[in-house]
């Protein structure tokens, strides 16, 4: 499934199979999940992607060829799953300080370079992971991105232990089981008027769920925002307590409003989450399988990218779209 332009449809195509180069993998894909980051990248509204482009950056699959000075952390047959981040330099200022998520010649999956929703894909080794035997291939997708950006954006929070949760799509759901496994007290915050999720959330053990313009009943010691709507910066300083950190988990938010010092001062915090490490990847896979994090799934065959992506945009989508490329 092929972007040519942003704002278009994606087409089908027949692509000619890629070759796997020095120390890339080639892999037979069975499913990709869909990210919102996606939908941004579809919809023009992330700058410069390489065109055209075969998107998708929650990928699994099988290695079906090893390429040249591949380490042996892999062999043909394996299962593997691919994240965004797809490459870095290695030996920039980020790089060298075990920032690799801000690289600055980092290559993305689905964005950069070519991802998930086709039959094959080849990727650099050193940037895949195994995956946990717990998970099926198509369960285990959509940890890939909301999983470990999630996971990422939980950890900036430190040991917090009045944790807000800000849009509870994938990545707040996964991310709210790590914090109740890790027994912290968890407030969900939804679209207003959204009782269904509200209700979903309590049900998982959040102790108090509500709309995005509600306050809690108490104030938070940390705030996630998965949701990509800037006003909901101010709204989430306005629910902290004093030192608290307000993380936003998305790559893309429309217009953050202008907000009183006030709603900063007390030595809050407001910071972003970019990309992923390796690290973050090793990490999340070994805790979420203990908890273990669990995705309701819903699957689309390949050819159907279009109609999961339009489905996600409109809110229509109750669990997370997974594309699986032998449907028939
Ligand atoms: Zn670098
Ligand atoms: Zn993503």
């Amino acid at each position: 499934m092929v972007l040519d332009q942003p704002q278009h449809p994606l087409q089908v195509r027949d692509v000619e199979k890629p070759r796997p180069s020095k120390g890339q993998l080639l892999i037979r894909i069975v499913a990709c999940a869909v990210c919102r980051t996606d939908l941004h990248v579809v919809d023009g509204e992330l700058p410069d992607p390489k065109l055209p482009l075969i998107p998708g950056h929650q990928i699994v699959g099988y290695v079906e060829e090893i390429g040249e000075q591949v380490n042996s952390k892999f062999k043909v047959g394996d299962r593997v799953g691919i994240p965004w981040l797809g490459w870095t330099d290695g030996d920039c200022v980020y790089c060298r300080s075990n920032r690799e998520n801000l690289c600055d010649r980092a290559r993305f999956t689905g964005y950069t370079i070519d991802g998930g929703y086709a039959e094959f894909t080849v990727a650099d080794a050193r940037f895949c992971f195994h995956l946990p035997d717990r998970y099926n291939d198509v369960e285990v997708a959509p940890l890939l991105c909301a999983g470990l950006i999630g996971y990422r954006s939980y950890r900036k929070t430190g040991d917090a232990h009045r944790l807000g949760i800000y849009g509870f799509g994938n990545a707040g759901h996964l991310i709210a089981q790590i914090a109740l496994f890790e027994e912290r007290d968890l407030f969900v915050f939804t679209r207003p008027g959204d009782h269904a999720t509200q209700q979903a959330a309590r049900k998982l053990g959040a102790i108090w769920a509500g709309g995005s313009d509600q306050m809690p009943p108490e104030k938070l010691d940390a705030a996630i925002i998965f949701a990509s709507v800037g006003p909901l910066v101010p709204a989430a300083l306005r629910a902290l307590a004093k030192g608290g950190i307000v993380v936003c988990g998305g790559i893309h938010m429309s217009d953050i409003p202008s907000f009183p010092y006030d709603a900063l001062w007390e030595e809050r915090v407001l910071t972003s989450v970019a990309n992923l490490t390796r690290r973050d990847g090793e990490e999340f896979f070994k805790i979420a399988p203990r908890v273990p994090v669990k995705t309701d799934t819903q699957t689309f065959p390949l050819e159907q990218a279009n109609t999961a992506l339009d489905q996600f945009r409109s809110g229509k989508l109750k669990d997370t779209a997974v594309l699986v490329m032998d449907a028939s």
